[in-house]
Protein backbone atom coordinates (compact mmCIF):
# COMPACT_ATOMS: atom_id res chain seq x y z
CA UNK A 1 0.00 0.00 0.00
CA UNK A 2 1.56 3.46 -0.99
CA UNK A 3 0.10 5.95 0.87
CA UNK A 4 -0.34 9.89 -0.56
CA UNK A 5 -1.10 13.15 1.36
CA UNK A 6 -3.01 15.52 -0.70
CA UNK A 7 -5.88 15.00 -3.55
CA UNK A 8 -4.74 18.06 -4.99
CA UNK A 9 -3.76 17.87 -8.90
CA UNK A 10 -0.11 16.41 -8.34
CA UNK A 11 -1.32 13.95 -5.43
CA UNK A 12 -4.88 12.89 -7.44
CA UNK A 13 -2.36 12.07 -11.11
CA UNK A 14 0.01 10.29 -8.72
CA UNK A 15 -2.42 8.28 -6.96
CA UNK A 16 -3.51 7.29 -11.07
CA UNK A 17 -0.22 6.56 -12.23
CA UNK A 18 0.83 4.26 -9.01
CA UNK A 19 -2.53 2.28 -9.97
CA UNK A 20 -1.38 1.99 -13.39
CA UNK A 21 2.05 0.13 -11.90
CA UNK A 22 -0.17 -1.93 -9.73
CA UNK A 23 -0.13 -0.32 -6.68
CA UNK A 24 -2.59 0.04 -4.02
CA UNK A 25 -2.68 3.54 -2.98
CA UNK A 26 -4.73 5.55 -0.38
CA UNK A 27 -4.65 9.08 -0.46
CA UNK A 28 -5.91 11.60 2.58
CA UNK A 29 -7.46 14.95 2.08
CA UNK A 30 -8.12 18.02 4.72
CA UNK A 31 -10.86 19.15 2.45
CA UNK A 32 -14.05 17.78 1.96
CA UNK A 33 -14.88 16.00 -1.46
CA UNK A 34 -14.46 18.93 -3.73
CA UNK A 35 -17.17 17.46 -5.92
CA UNK A 36 -19.87 17.26 -3.27
CA UNK A 37 -18.51 20.97 -1.74
CA UNK A 38 -18.96 24.20 -3.56
CA UNK A 39 -15.90 26.48 -5.20
CA UNK A 40 -15.61 29.38 -2.97
CA UNK A 41 -15.50 32.49 -5.15
CA UNK A 42 -12.88 34.23 -6.08
CA UNK A 43 -10.17 30.61 -5.95
CA UNK A 44 -11.13 29.68 -9.68
CA UNK A 45 -8.26 30.00 -11.38
CA UNK A 46 -7.43 28.59 -14.73
CA UNK A 47 -4.38 26.76 -15.63
CA UNK A 48 -2.20 26.63 -18.08
CA UNK A 49 -1.54 22.64 -19.31
CA UNK A 50 2.00 22.27 -21.28
CA UNK A 51 4.16 19.71 -22.27
CA UNK A 52 4.90 18.06 -19.16
CA UNK A 53 1.43 18.70 -18.00
CA UNK A 54 0.20 16.78 -20.97
CA UNK A 55 3.34 14.42 -20.84
CA UNK A 56 1.46 13.43 -17.25
CA UNK A 57 -1.87 12.93 -18.67
CA UNK A 58 -0.73 10.54 -21.52
CA UNK A 59 1.03 8.40 -19.05
CA UNK A 60 -2.88 8.26 -17.08
CA UNK A 61 -4.24 7.69 -20.15
CA UNK A 62 -6.71 10.59 -19.94
CA UNK A 63 -5.38 13.30 -22.21
CA UNK A 64 -8.60 13.55 -24.49
CA UNK A 65 -11.09 13.97 -21.35
CA UNK A 66 -9.09 16.71 -19.95
CA UNK A 67 -8.32 18.57 -23.19
CA UNK A 68 -11.70 18.49 -24.03
CA UNK A 69 -11.98 20.82 -20.95
CA UNK A 70 -9.56 22.96 -21.75
CA UNK A 71 -9.15 26.32 -23.97
CA UNK A 72 -6.43 26.68 -26.66
CA UNK A 73 -4.18 30.10 -25.96
CA UNK A 74 -1.93 30.74 -28.77
CA UNK A 75 -0.24 33.96 -27.15
CA UNK A 76 -0.65 37.25 -25.21
CA UNK A 77 -2.58 40.01 -26.26
CA UNK A 78 -0.61 43.20 -24.18
CA UNK A 79 -3.22 45.85 -23.11
CA UNK A 80 -1.98 48.89 -22.94
CA UNK A 81 -2.85 52.15 -20.26
CA UNK A 82 -4.45 53.51 -23.51
CA UNK A 83 -6.33 50.77 -24.57
CA UNK A 84 -3.86 49.71 -27.67
CA UNK A 85 -3.35 45.75 -27.57
CA UNK A 86 -0.83 43.86 -29.03
CA UNK A 87 -0.59 40.00 -29.93
CA UNK A 88 2.84 38.43 -29.32
CA UNK A 89 2.18 34.41 -30.77
CA UNK A 90 4.01 32.00 -27.59
CA UNK A 91 5.32 30.04 -30.75
CA UNK A 92 4.93 28.99 -34.06
CA UNK A 93 1.82 28.42 -35.63
CA UNK A 94 0.97 25.14 -34.36
CA UNK A 95 2.16 25.94 -31.00
CA UNK A 96 -0.27 26.80 -28.10
CA UNK A 97 -0.86 26.16 -24.60
CA UNK A 98 -4.42 24.86 -22.68
CA UNK A 99 -6.28 26.74 -20.05
CA UNK A 100 -8.35 25.14 -17.83
CA UNK A 101 -10.03 25.53 -14.67
CA UNK A 102 -8.18 24.12 -11.91
CA UNK A 103 -11.20 23.24 -10.08
CA UNK A 104 -12.72 21.31 -12.58
CA UNK A 105 -9.18 19.66 -13.33
CA UNK A 106 -9.11 18.49 -9.70
CA UNK A 107 -12.43 17.35 -9.73
CA UNK A 108 -11.63 15.58 -12.57
CA UNK A 109 -8.37 13.69 -11.65
CA UNK A 110 -10.25 12.66 -8.14
CA UNK A 111 -12.84 10.71 -10.15
CA UNK A 112 -10.53 9.10 -12.48
CA UNK A 113 -8.85 7.95 -9.68
CA UNK A 114 -11.21 6.72 -8.06
CA UNK A 115 -12.56 4.76 -11.06
CA UNK A 116 -8.89 3.31 -11.18
CA UNK A 117 -9.21 2.50 -7.55
CA UNK A 118 -7.70 4.75 -5.22
CA UNK A 119 -9.04 4.94 -1.77
CA UNK A 120 -9.82 8.44 -0.91
CA UNK A 121 -10.28 9.96 2.57
CA UNK A 122 -11.68 13.22 2.74
CA UNK A 123 -11.87 14.99 6.00
CA UNK A 124 -8.70 14.13 7.39
CA UNK A 125 -6.73 16.69 8.14
CA UNK A 126 -2.58 15.37 9.13
CA UNK A 127 -1.20 16.59 12.37
CA UNK A 128 2.39 14.98 12.31
CA UNK A 129 4.51 12.49 11.11
CA UNK A 130 6.67 9.89 12.93
CA UNK A 131 9.24 8.86 9.97
CA UNK A 132 10.68 6.29 12.87
CA UNK A 133 7.48 4.09 13.79
CA UNK A 134 6.28 5.18 10.56
CA UNK A 135 2.82 6.37 11.29
CA UNK A 136 0.57 8.92 10.73
CA UNK A 137 -1.43 11.68 12.88
CA UNK A 138 -5.00 12.91 11.58
CA UNK A 139 -7.78 15.27 13.19
CA UNK A 140 -10.95 13.99 11.17
CA UNK A 141 -14.25 14.51 11.44
CA UNK A 142 -14.12 11.68 14.03
CA UNK A 143 -11.53 11.12 16.72
CA UNK A 144 -8.13 11.73 15.85
CA UNK A 145 -6.65 8.46 13.91
CA UNK A 146 -3.19 7.02 13.49
CA UNK A 147 -2.82 5.36 10.27
CA UNK A 148 0.73 3.07 9.20
CA UNK A 149 2.56 3.63 6.05
CA UNK A 150 5.61 1.86 4.44
CA UNK A 151 5.95 4.48 1.39
CA UNK A 152 4.35 8.06 2.02
CA UNK A 153 4.68 11.16 -0.37
CA UNK A 154 3.56 14.38 0.49
CA UNK A 155 1.83 16.07 -2.05
CA UNK A 156 -0.04 18.53 0.58
CA UNK A 157 0.85 21.74 -1.36
CA UNK A 158 2.96 25.08 -0.36
CA UNK A 159 2.19 24.99 3.12
CA UNK A 160 2.86 21.11 3.41
CA UNK A 161 2.42 20.45 7.01
CA UNK A 162 4.69 16.75 6.02
CA UNK A 163 7.67 19.03 5.50
CA UNK A 164 7.19 21.28 8.32
CA UNK A 165 7.02 18.41 10.70
CA UNK A 166 10.02 16.77 8.90
CA UNK A 167 11.66 20.43 9.67
CA UNK A 168 10.83 20.18 13.13
CA UNK A 169 13.01 16.87 13.41
CA UNK A 170 15.09 16.62 10.89
CA UNK A 171 18.04 18.94 9.72
CA UNK A 172 17.39 19.87 6.74
CA UNK A 173 16.73 23.66 5.20
CA UNK A 174 13.31 24.57 4.02
CA UNK A 175 12.17 27.95 3.94
CA UNK A 176 9.35 30.37 1.96
CA UNK A 177 10.72 33.05 -0.19
CA UNK A 178 6.84 35.05 -0.39
CA UNK A 179 6.88 37.43 -3.23
CA UNK A 180 6.03 41.43 -2.81
CA UNK A 181 2.90 40.79 -4.46
CA UNK A 182 -0.33 39.39 -3.88
CA UNK A 183 -3.16 38.43 -5.96
CA UNK A 184 -6.90 38.50 -6.01
CA UNK A 185 -9.65 37.31 -8.69
CA UNK A 186 -12.03 38.80 -10.29
CA UNK A 187 -14.55 37.70 -13.26
CA UNK A 188 -14.82 38.76 -16.83
CA UNK A 189 -17.89 37.67 -17.81
CA UNK A 190 -19.70 37.09 -21.31
CA UNK A 191 -20.94 40.12 -22.63
CA UNK A 192 -24.62 40.83 -23.10
CA UNK A 193 -25.03 39.15 -26.22
CA UNK A 194 -23.52 35.95 -24.38
CA UNK A 195 -20.64 36.34 -26.40
CA UNK A 196 -16.81 36.37 -25.31
CA UNK A 197 -15.62 39.48 -24.55
CA UNK A 198 -12.08 39.12 -25.48
CA UNK A 199 -10.17 37.06 -27.62
CA UNK A 200 -10.52 33.55 -26.01
CA UNK A 201 -7.28 32.28 -27.35
CA UNK A 202 -5.24 34.72 -26.17
CA UNK A 203 -3.47 35.60 -22.23
CA UNK A 204 -4.31 38.94 -21.96
CA UNK A 205 -2.17 41.25 -19.87
CA UNK A 206 -2.25 44.67 -18.52
CA UNK A 207 1.71 45.20 -17.78
CA UNK A 208 1.89 48.03 -15.65
CA UNK A 209 5.23 48.05 -14.06
CA UNK A 210 5.23 47.08 -10.78
CA UNK A 211 1.78 45.05 -10.70
CA UNK A 212 -0.23 43.69 -13.68
CA UNK A 213 -3.29 42.15 -14.46
CA UNK A 214 -3.97 39.24 -16.32
CA UNK A 215 -6.97 37.15 -18.08
CA UNK A 216 -7.41 33.74 -19.35
CA UNK A 217 -10.64 32.39 -21.07
CA UNK A 218 -12.88 29.56 -19.50
CA UNK A 219 -14.38 27.04 -21.40
CA UNK A 220 -17.60 28.78 -22.34
CA UNK A 221 -15.87 32.15 -22.95
CA UNK A 222 -16.34 34.29 -20.02
CA UNK A 223 -12.56 35.02 -18.52
CA UNK A 224 -11.15 34.80 -15.20
CA UNK A 225 -8.88 37.96 -14.35
CA UNK A 226 -5.96 38.20 -11.70
CA UNK A 227 -4.57 40.91 -10.53
CA UNK A 228 -0.74 41.27 -9.01
CA UNK A 229 -0.24 43.88 -6.67
CA UNK A 230 2.45 44.71 -4.14
CA UNK A 231 1.23 44.25 -0.68
CA UNK A 232 1.81 47.66 0.08
CA UNK A 233 -0.37 48.59 -3.09
CA UNK A 234 -3.57 46.88 -2.44
CA UNK A 235 -3.56 48.17 1.72
CA UNK A 236 -4.07 51.61 -0.28
CA UNK A 237 -7.31 49.88 -2.03
CA UNK A 238 -9.58 49.68 0.84
CA UNK A 239 -12.82 51.59 -0.30
CA UNK A 240 -15.04 51.15 -3.55
CA UNK A 241 -13.82 55.04 -4.81
CA UNK A 242 -10.51 53.72 -4.58
CA UNK A 243 -10.80 50.78 -6.38
CA UNK A 244 -13.05 52.31 -8.98
CA UNK A 245 -9.86 55.26 -9.50
CA UNK A 246 -7.53 53.07 -10.40
CA UNK A 247 -9.33 50.91 -12.61
CA UNK A 248 -10.61 53.90 -14.57
CA UNK A 249 -6.39 55.00 -14.40
CA UNK A 250 -4.97 51.86 -15.32
CA UNK A 251 -7.74 49.13 -16.53
CA UNK A 252 -10.52 51.48 -18.45
CA UNK A 253 -10.35 49.11 -21.05
CA UNK A 254 -11.16 46.15 -19.44
CA UNK A 255 -13.67 48.36 -16.68
CA UNK A 256 -16.89 47.87 -18.95
CA UNK A 257 -16.42 44.35 -19.54
CA UNK A 258 -15.93 43.45 -15.88
CA UNK A 259 -19.24 44.22 -14.29
CA UNK A 260 -18.85 43.55 -10.71
CA UNK A 261 -15.29 44.46 -10.63
CA UNK A 262 -15.62 46.67 -7.43
CA UNK A 263 -17.49 44.70 -5.25
CA UNK A 264 -15.64 41.38 -6.39
CA UNK A 265 -12.14 43.56 -5.21
CA UNK A 266 -13.47 44.65 -1.77
CA UNK A 267 -14.72 41.01 -1.29
CA UNK A 268 -12.60 38.36 -2.76
CA UNK A 269 -9.67 36.62 -0.74
CA UNK A 270 -6.06 38.39 -1.23
CA UNK A 271 -3.77 35.56 -1.80
CA UNK A 272 0.16 34.97 -1.42
CA UNK A 273 2.11 33.66 -3.55
CA UNK A 274 5.85 31.95 -2.70
CA UNK A 275 8.41 30.20 -4.04
CA UNK A 276 9.25 27.39 -1.51
CA UNK A 277 12.79 25.53 -1.65
CA UNK A 278 14.06 22.72 0.72
CA UNK A 279 17.71 21.57 0.73
CA UNK A 280 16.08 17.99 0.14
CA UNK A 281 13.14 16.30 -0.69
CA UNK A 282 13.60 12.28 0.72
CA UNK A 283 13.82 11.09 4.32
CA UNK A 284 14.17 7.72 5.74
CA UNK A 285 14.03 6.07 2.44
CA UNK A 286 10.55 6.01 2.70
CA UNK A 287 8.73 9.63 2.43
CA UNK A 288 9.18 12.03 -0.85
CA UNK A 289 8.02 15.44 -0.70
CA UNK A 290 6.04 16.36 -4.12
CA UNK A 291 4.58 18.76 -6.05
CA UNK A 292 4.33 22.27 -4.48
CA UNK A 293 5.10 20.61 -1.33
CA UNK A 294 8.69 19.97 -2.45
CA UNK A 295 8.97 23.29 -4.62
CA UNK A 296 6.10 25.58 -4.95
CA UNK A 297 7.01 28.65 -7.16
CA UNK A 298 5.45 31.84 -8.31
CA UNK A 299 3.19 30.85 -11.28
CA UNK A 300 4.41 33.79 -13.86
CA UNK A 301 5.83 30.84 -16.19
CA UNK A 302 2.12 28.65 -15.54
CA UNK A 303 4.58 25.64 -14.82
CA UNK A 304 3.96 24.55 -11.08
CA UNK A 305 1.34 22.14 -11.83
CA UNK A 306 3.31 21.30 -15.54
CA UNK A 307 6.31 20.66 -12.82
CA UNK A 308 4.47 18.95 -10.45
CA UNK A 309 3.26 16.23 -12.72
CA UNK A 310 6.51 16.14 -14.14
CA UNK A 311 7.44 14.97 -10.73
CA UNK A 312 4.68 12.03 -11.14
CA UNK A 313 6.12 10.89 -14.57
CA UNK A 314 9.47 10.71 -13.30
CA UNK A 315 8.74 8.47 -10.33
CA UNK A 316 6.38 6.78 -13.11
CA UNK A 317 9.75 6.01 -15.41
CA UNK A 318 11.45 4.95 -12.36
CA UNK A 319 9.49 2.28 -11.27
CA UNK A 320 10.46 -0.48 -13.37
CA UNK A 321 10.85 -3.55 -11.38
CA UNK A 322 14.41 -3.60 -10.73
CA UNK A 323 14.74 -0.76 -8.25
CA UNK A 324 13.22 -0.48 -4.64
CA UNK A 325 11.37 2.11 -2.96
CA UNK A 326 14.50 3.81 -1.53
CA UNK A 327 16.26 3.88 -4.64
CA UNK A 328 13.64 5.29 -7.19
CA UNK A 329 13.28 8.05 -4.05
CA UNK A 330 16.81 8.76 -3.98
CA UNK A 331 16.72 8.62 -7.67
CA UNK A 332 13.58 11.01 -8.08
CA UNK A 333 15.43 14.00 -5.98
CA UNK A 334 18.73 13.54 -7.61
CA UNK A 335 16.69 13.82 -11.34
CA UNK A 336 14.54 16.15 -10.31
CA UNK A 337 15.31 18.93 -7.50
CA UNK A 338 17.71 20.66 -10.22
CA UNK A 339 14.81 20.73 -12.76
CA UNK A 340 13.06 22.34 -10.10
CA UNK A 341 15.26 24.87 -8.44
CA UNK A 342 15.65 25.97 -12.25
CA UNK A 343 12.15 26.97 -13.14
CA UNK A 344 11.91 28.27 -9.43
CA UNK A 345 14.28 31.05 -10.62
CA UNK A 346 13.19 31.31 -14.08
CA UNK A 347 9.71 31.95 -12.97
CA UNK A 348 10.67 34.78 -10.66
CA UNK A 349 12.55 36.42 -13.84
CA UNK A 350 9.07 36.34 -15.49
CA UNK A 351 7.21 38.18 -12.80
CA UNK A 352 9.65 40.77 -14.35
CA UNK A 353 8.88 40.14 -17.73
CA UNK A 354 5.40 40.04 -17.56
CA UNK A 355 4.53 42.94 -15.33
CA UNK A 356 7.36 44.98 -16.59
CA UNK A 357 8.47 44.61 -19.78
CA UNK A 358 6.24 42.73 -22.16
CA UNK A 359 4.98 46.65 -23.51
CA UNK A 360 8.83 47.52 -23.74
CA UNK A 361 10.18 48.20 -27.41
CA UNK A 362 13.64 46.37 -27.13
CA UNK A 363 12.08 43.51 -25.62
CA UNK A 364 9.66 42.99 -28.14
CA UNK A 365 12.13 43.64 -30.71
CA UNK A 366 14.14 40.26 -29.01
CA UNK A 367 11.02 38.40 -29.10
CA UNK A 368 10.40 38.60 -32.87
CA UNK A 369 14.24 38.02 -33.52
CA UNK A 370 13.65 34.96 -31.14
CA UNK A 371 10.73 34.28 -33.24
CA UNK A 372 12.22 34.73 -36.67
CA UNK A 373 15.17 32.35 -35.89
CA UNK A 374 13.25 29.90 -34.54
CA UNK A 375 10.71 29.56 -37.88
CA UNK A 376 13.75 29.97 -40.34
CA UNK A 377 15.58 27.21 -38.55
CA UNK A 378 12.55 25.11 -37.10
CA UNK A 379 14.70 22.03 -36.41
CA UNK A 380 17.95 23.82 -35.30
CA UNK A 381 16.44 26.26 -33.18
CA UNK A 382 13.90 26.98 -30.01
CA UNK A 383 13.47 29.67 -27.76
CA UNK A 384 13.60 29.17 -24.38
CA UNK A 385 10.29 29.65 -23.96
CA UNK A 386 9.67 27.23 -26.33
CA UNK A 387 12.11 25.29 -24.54
CA UNK A 388 10.29 25.05 -21.42
CA UNK A 389 6.29 24.90 -22.74
CA UNK A 390 6.73 22.75 -25.56
CA UNK A 391 9.32 19.76 -25.18
CA UNK A 392 10.64 17.53 -22.49
CA UNK A 393 14.09 19.16 -22.23
CA UNK A 394 15.04 19.21 -18.78
CA UNK A 395 14.25 22.76 -16.93
CA UNK A 396 17.53 22.86 -15.71
CA UNK A 397 18.77 22.36 -19.59
CA UNK A 398 16.48 24.72 -20.96
CA UNK A 399 17.82 27.65 -18.33
CA UNK A 400 21.46 26.83 -19.66
CA UNK A 401 20.27 26.63 -23.59
CA UNK A 402 18.72 30.28 -22.56
CA UNK A 403 21.94 31.80 -21.47
CA UNK A 404 23.27 30.74 -24.49
CA UNK A 405 20.90 32.22 -26.53
CA UNK A 406 21.23 35.11 -24.82
CA UNK A 407 24.21 35.78 -25.88
CA UNK A 408 23.51 35.05 -29.78
CA UNK A 409 20.76 37.02 -29.42
CA UNK A 410 22.76 40.63 -27.73
CA UNK A 411 25.55 39.95 -30.53
CA UNK A 412 23.06 39.34 -33.58
CA UNK A 413 20.50 42.43 -32.42
CA UNK A 414 23.39 44.78 -31.77
CA UNK A 415 21.79 48.29 -32.38
CA UNK A 416 19.13 47.28 -34.89
CA UNK A 417 15.53 48.48 -33.76
CA UNK A 418 13.48 46.58 -36.14
CA UNK A 419 13.52 43.07 -37.85
CA UNK A 420 13.91 44.94 -41.14
CA UNK A 421 17.34 45.48 -39.89
CA UNK A 422 19.01 42.08 -38.94
CA UNK A 423 21.41 40.43 -40.37
CA UNK A 424 20.26 36.70 -41.58
CA UNK A 425 23.09 35.63 -42.64
CA UNK A 426 25.22 37.00 -39.16
CA UNK A 427 22.46 34.89 -37.47
CA UNK A 428 23.49 31.51 -39.52
CA UNK A 429 26.81 31.87 -38.96
CA UNK A 430 25.90 32.64 -34.82
CA UNK A 431 24.06 29.84 -35.06
CA UNK A 432 27.12 27.51 -36.03
CA UNK A 433 29.41 29.13 -34.27
CA UNK A 434 27.75 29.70 -31.15
CA UNK A 435 24.47 27.83 -30.72
CA UNK A 436 25.21 24.16 -32.45
CA UNK A 437 28.25 23.46 -30.30
CA UNK A 438 25.75 23.82 -27.50
CA UNK A 439 23.26 21.71 -28.81
CA UNK A 440 25.60 18.99 -29.70
CA UNK A 441 27.43 19.24 -26.48
CA UNK A 442 24.19 18.65 -24.07
CA UNK A 443 22.89 16.40 -26.52
CA UNK A 444 19.76 18.40 -26.85
CA UNK A 445 16.76 17.31 -28.55
CA UNK A 446 14.47 20.62 -29.34
CA UNK A 447 11.41 18.22 -31.20
CA UNK A 448 8.20 19.37 -29.67
CA UNK A 449 6.54 17.40 -27.40
CA UNK A 450 3.19 16.30 -28.94
C1 LIG B 1 -2.64 32.33 -9.40
C2 LIG B 1 -2.00 31.02 -9.77
C3 LIG B 1 -1.91 30.66 -11.10
C4 LIG B 1 -1.29 29.45 -11.45
N1 LIG B 1 -1.17 29.15 -12.78
C5 LIG B 1 -0.56 27.98 -13.13
C6 LIG B 1 -0.45 27.62 -14.52
O1 LIG B 1 -0.90 28.34 -15.41
N2 LIG B 1 0.17 26.44 -14.83
C7 LIG B 1 0.69 25.63 -13.87
O2 LIG B 1 1.27 24.58 -14.21
N3 LIG B 1 0.59 25.94 -12.55
C8 LIG B 1 -0.03 27.08 -12.16
N4 LIG B 1 -0.17 27.40 -10.84
C9 LIG B 1 0.42 26.49 -9.82
C10 LIG B 1 -0.48 25.31 -9.49
O3 LIG B 1 -1.75 25.76 -9.03
C11 LIG B 1 0.19 24.48 -8.40
O4 LIG B 1 1.52 24.22 -8.76
C12 LIG B 1 -0.53 23.14 -8.23
O5 LIG B 1 -1.86 23.36 -7.80
C13 LIG B 1 0.23 22.28 -7.22
O6 LIG B 1 -0.46 21.08 -7.01
P1 LIG B 1 -0.22 20.25 -5.69
O7 LIG B 1 -1.12 19.06 -5.81
O8 LIG B 1 1.23 20.04 -5.47
O9 LIG B 1 -0.72 21.21 -4.51
P2 LIG B 1 -2.19 21.72 -4.22
O10 LIG B 1 -2.94 21.89 -5.50
O11 LIG B 1 -2.04 22.88 -3.32
O12 LIG B 1 -2.87 20.50 -3.43
C14 LIG B 1 -2.50 20.17 -2.10
C15 LIG B 1 -3.63 19.36 -1.49
O13 LIG B 1 -3.23 18.93 -0.18
C16 LIG B 1 -4.26 19.17 0.74
N5 LIG B 1 -3.67 19.35 2.07
C17 LIG B 1 -2.92 20.40 2.51
N6 LIG B 1 -2.55 20.20 3.79
C18 LIG B 1 -3.06 19.01 4.18
C19 LIG B 1 -3.01 18.27 5.40
N7 LIG B 1 -2.35 18.74 6.49
N8 LIG B 1 -3.63 17.07 5.46
C20 LIG B 1 -4.28 16.58 4.37
N9 LIG B 1 -4.37 17.25 3.18
C21 LIG B 1 -3.76 18.44 3.09
C22 LIG B 1 -4.93 20.45 0.22
O14 LIG B 1 -6.25 20.58 0.72
C23 LIG B 1 -4.90 20.20 -1.29
O15 LIG B 1 -6.01 19.47 -1.75
C24 LIG B 1 -0.78 28.59 -10.45
C25 LIG B 1 -0.92 28.94 -9.10
C26 LIG B 1 -1.51 30.14 -8.76
C27 LIG B 1 -1.62 30.50 -7.32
Amino acid sequence: MITIIGAGLVGSLWAILLRKKGYDVEVFERRSDMRVSLASAGRSINLVITSRGLHGLDCAGIRDDVTALAVPVYGRMIHSVSGDQIYQAYGQANEFNLSISRDALNRFLISAAERAGVKFHFEHELESVDPVRRTLSFTSTGAPKQVNYTVLFAADGAGSRVRKALAKIESFAERTDWLEADYKELSLPLGLDLKPQLKTDALHIWPRGDHMMMALANLDGSFTSTLYFPKTHFEKLRTPEAVEALFKAEFNDARPLMKNYVQEFLEHPQATLGTVRCSKWVFHDSIALMGDAAHAIVPFFGQGMNSGFEDCTTLFDLIDGKRDWPEILSEFERIQKPNADAIADMALENWVEMRDKVGDQAFLLRKKVDGALEARHPREYKSRYGLITYTLVPYALAQKAGLSQNALLDELIGPARSLDEIDWTRAEELLRSHWQPFVTAHKLKIENFR
